[in-house]
């Protein structure tokens, strides 16, 4: 790999080497494989942006899966600050020229490739669930389109780089390489603020644990019908100590408020060990992101719901009256604990 240049530039933000950089890194390498292969074996390379603050340790970490780290440690990076790390990135692809640029498509990943690819002057496909090579080593990006279950096939066939914000859970993580790739200490840019003063960072849902690790996800669409139905699942939620998500029109209808919590491709994705759908029709936009649950569980008044085709326990019936159902069983459950326990000292 040509040290003034980088073929492939991922963008790991200051999470090292969690399981979505990985998978990101993997991708990147076979991509960078097959251009190899069209261009008689000389392979673009794979680099990483690392920026924060003190995270020299996590940038050693990282060089395991790239050929090249670009590590921008600085206290300007302390805070997550999204016209900072624009200016980092887009300046970075200004030097190293890379043909592709890919990020995770969580919040700030989201957030950051809109802005460099609006700064680059150049194309972004957003959630691409599929990515490839076409033989004329043009990046094939396959997204979601408005008509269930059909993906599309976005080029960016004049303008560089090519651009894409990937969700995670799509693809095999990278496995470390036999000689650590280098470390390219980059400048921190002018303390450039674009008028954007963030104060504090406060992770959200922190005391009711990750929405990635809970072991049950309750989720449900419009086949609950009402906001009355909805509050039920919330209590059935709360009984199971279980997040409670939804699809993306139970957003919309304003029942579900909480953003982060609607799965699918423009939203969050999950692997439960059990995943329970409730009223959900089962589009691909949604399925994207639940289908690494362990064991679907769908409560569907149609047959023929998508949903209830791929799961592992599909139940035919009304969801409103399973939830209440469900609610009625446990909430006595728990009052007959209580009434047995024995009494407090
Ligand atoms: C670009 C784009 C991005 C999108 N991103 C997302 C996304 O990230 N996440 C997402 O979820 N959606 C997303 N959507 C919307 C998506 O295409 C679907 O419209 C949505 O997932 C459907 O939600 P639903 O299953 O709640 O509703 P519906 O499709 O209306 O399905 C309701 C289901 O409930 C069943 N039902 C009705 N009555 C009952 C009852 N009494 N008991 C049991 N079942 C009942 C019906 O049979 C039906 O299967 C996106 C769409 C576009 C165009």
């Amino acid at each position: 790999m040509q040290t003034d240049v980088c073929g492939i530039m991922v963008y790991v933000g200051e999470t090292g080497t969690l399981r979505g950089t990985l998978e990101l890194l993997g991708e990147a390498r076979i991509l960078a494989a097959k251009l190899g292969d069209l261009r008689g074996g000389d392979d673009p390379g794979v680099g990483a942006v690392l920026c924060g603050c003190r995270v020299e340790e996590k940038a050693r970490e990282l060089s395991r899966f790239a050929d090249r780290v670009y590590l921008c440690d600085s206290p300007l990076f302390s805070v997550y600050h999204p016209g900072r790390y624009a200016t980092v990135l887009s300046s970075l692809a200004r030097k190293y020229r890379p043909e592709i640029m890919l990020f995770p498509a969580c919040r700030s990943g989201q957030e950051l490739a809109a802005t460099v690819a609006a700064r680059l002057g150049t194309g972004l496909a957003a959630h691409a669930v599929g990515l490839d090579i076409d033989p004329r080593g043009r990046l094939v990006q396959l997204v979601a389109t408005f008509g269930d279950g059909v993906l599309g096939e976005i080029l960016c066939p004049v303008n560089r780089p090519q651009m894409a914000t990937v969700p995670p859970g799509l693809f095999a993580p990278a496995t470390p390489r036999a000689v650590p790739g280098g470390i390219v200490h980059e400048q921190a840019p002018d303390d450039e603020c674009d008028g954007i003063v963030v104060t504090a960072v406060e992770e959200k849902n922190g005391a009711a644990g990750r929405l990635e690790d809970a072991p049950l996800v309750l989720a449900g669409g419009c086949g609950l019908r009402d906001e009355g139905n909805w509050r039920a699942l919330e209590e059935l939620g709360a009984l199971l100590h279980a997040p409670v998500c939804c699809t993306r029109p139970v957003l919309d209808a304003g029942w579900q408020r909480d953003e982060e919590r609607m799965i699918g491709i423009s939203g969050a994705a999950v692997a439960p060990a059990v995943y329970l759908a409730l009223g959900i029709s089962g589009s691909t936009h949604h399925t994207v992101g639940m289908e690494r649950s362990g064991y679907v569980i769908a409560v569907n008044n149609d047959p023929g719901a998508p949903l209830l085709g791929m799961a592992d326990l599909a139940v035919v019936g009304d969801a409103a009256a399973v939830v209440r159902e469900m609610l009625r069983i446990l909430s006595g459950e728990k009052e007959s604990r209580t009434g047995s326990d024995p009494p407090g000292p």
